[in-house]
């Protein structure tokens, strides 16, 4: 793993979250941000503080494989699930 290149992926990713968050217009949405370009905003500013790929609700380490699945997850699975079923209940 260690051939792979950290800072032109992380520079994909980036662009990735980039897209994702810009890909949407405040406007249209009444209730603010739709979550997923909410959660890339979020991603990215976690990007610049150093802490990405790190759960903001439990800062334990978040699998590559769920950040290759959704760059934008700022959660663990644990913490995701949890938050999802407090909002829906
Ligand atoms: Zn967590």
């Amino acid at each position: 793993m260690k051939r792979a290149r950290p800072t032109s992926r992380a520079a994909q990713r980036r662009a990735y979250l980039q897209d994702l968050a810009s890909g949407w217009a405040p406007s249209d949405y009444r209730g603010g941000w739709p979550p997923r370009a909410a959660e890339a905003m979020e991603a990215i500013r976690r990007m610049d503080a150093g802490v990405y790929g790190l759960c903001a609700s439990c800062s334990k380490k978040i699998p590559a494989a769920r950040l290759e699945a959704k760059p934008e997850a700022t959660l663990c699975v644990d913490c995701q699930s949890e938050r999802e079923y407090r909002r829906a209940g």
